[in-house]
């Protein structure tokens, strides 16, 4: 009898059977969602297109799950509206889009470390940067073993001190690639340090200038043999701003999904913002002044107010950083969000806009009306970048396509 009414008690509790039968998913815009715009992406890679102009090739690059938005999306939408390549950090991201079909080149930006990957590479048809004599001969074995020949980029670092062989050991790696049958050395590039920082334009003595003259010299000594090279320097901000770094392509990140890296460059193209972060009022309640609202009570009430629970927290990529200094967008009206930023909610005062119901949609960055929150005004206010702004909503938000 005793053990019956355990039974009992546990099946209550636990026991989902039935119930979940006829329930379908939920909607992924129940909660908080990412919202793409495709069309945008690809109006951007054309906007980008026409003003690098038809002798220069566009590439996208779609690391990081596109900064964000899905590399899949981005990388079809761009590659529509003109985009010539696609770059890619990781051996990883590039199988993604091979996978999902995409058959443009793929360049890898990051460095492979050993053959294993090299040979992976090499079996997806993705071009993998070297920086060196000992990923070279690594590539050469491969491609030998396999009869084929490894297309590859060389990086040359002319400032950034990351990847990339020294500017004056550049020429001789090369005539040592060349006499390696199975490489084909397709292309030479290097990457600015502070083009987002540096005005190019307006002094000539800028580190960029110097990025550039070191690039040059390296591509002077080359000779001839620099013609037949793909050669490349610049990133959205140096896209942008010069177009002395444009070469033979440009490769663009941030500029592509519609942010001005550097406001003053670029800014009469058309680029739009193609990712908006909504998040639905799960709740709403009237408190009286002086009451302490979440974690820490870090904002108590200085008046009468209604205040909107919502559902995103910074496990959904808000930084809890923003606590207390971000707005979201209702109807085009801003609403200031208050107290700590939790893992999965956070809180609005809506006592100067108390229509606000029960599921009524924030926009807490994009586009809303006349409103625009750009994920430059977040990464201001916690002190990062928007590209770091765009990567973190990855974690756990579903992602529309609109
Ligand atoms: C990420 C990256 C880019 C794109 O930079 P944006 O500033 O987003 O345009 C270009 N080149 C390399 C090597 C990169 O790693």
């Amino acid at each position: 009898m005793q053990n019956m009414s355990k039974i009992n008690k546990r099946e209550r509790f636990f026991t989902v059977g039935g119930i979940t039968k006829n329930v379908t998913n939920p909607d992924p815009r129940s909660r908080a969602w990412v919202e793409v715009d495709p069309k945008v992406i690809e109006k951007n890679s054309r906007v980008l297109k026409d003003f690098i102009g038809e002798d220069c090739l566009l590439m996208a690059v779609v690391k990081a799950d596109g900064y964000g938005h899905g590399a899949e999306t981005v990388a079809k939408a761009a590659l529509i509206g003109g985009a010539d390549s696609l770059g890619v950090a990781t051996l990883e991201e590039g199988i993604q889009l091979r996978n999902a079909g995409f058959k443009c080149q793929i360049l890898i930006l990051g460095n492979l470390i050993n053959r294993e990957e090299f040979y992976t590479a090499l079996c997806w048809a993705l071009i993998p940067t070297i920086s060196g004599i000992r990923e070279a001969i690594i590539c050469n074995n491969i491609a030998e073993k396999n009869h084929k020949k490894f297309i590859v980029h060389l990086k040359v670092d002319t400032g950034m001190t990351r990847l990339g062989c020294h500017c004056h050991e550049a020429e001789e790696l090369i005539s040592k690639i060349d006499y390696l049958e199975n490489i084909s050395l397709k292309g030479i590039y290097s990457h600015l340090a502070i083009a987002d920082s540096d005005q190019v334009k307006n002094n000539c003595k800028s580190f960029t200038q110097m990025q550039l003259n070191r690039f040059e010299k390296v591509l002077n000594d080359l000779g001839k043999r620099n013609k037949s090279l793909c050669r490349h320097l610049a990133n959205s901000a140096g896209t942008l701003s010069d177009s002395r770094l444009h070469f033979d392509m440009v490769r663009v990140g941030l500029s592509l999904y519609g942010y001005f890296p550097v406001n003053e460059f670029g800014s009469d193209l058309k680029l739009k913002p193609a990712l908006k972060v909504k998040a639905r009022v799960t709740l709403v309640r009237d408190v009286d002044k002086g009451i302490g609202v979440g974690y820490g009570h870090f904002f108590k009430t200085q008046r009468k107010s209604k205040l909107a629970v919502v559902a995103i927290g910074y496990a959904d990529g808000v930084s809890r950083v923003l606590s207390g200094k971000i707005s979201a967008s209702i109807d085009g009206v801003l609403i200031p969000q208050v107290g700590a930023i939790a893992m999965d909610q956070m809180v609005f005062d809506i006592t100067d806009k108390p229509d606000i119901k029960i599921g009524h949609v924030l926009t807490l960055l994009g586009t809303d009306g006349d409103v625009m929150i750009s994920p430059q005004k977040w990464s201001d206010l916690s002190g990062s970048i928007p590209w770091e702004v765009l990567c973190s909503f990855r974690n756990r938000l579903p992602r529309v396509i609109t």
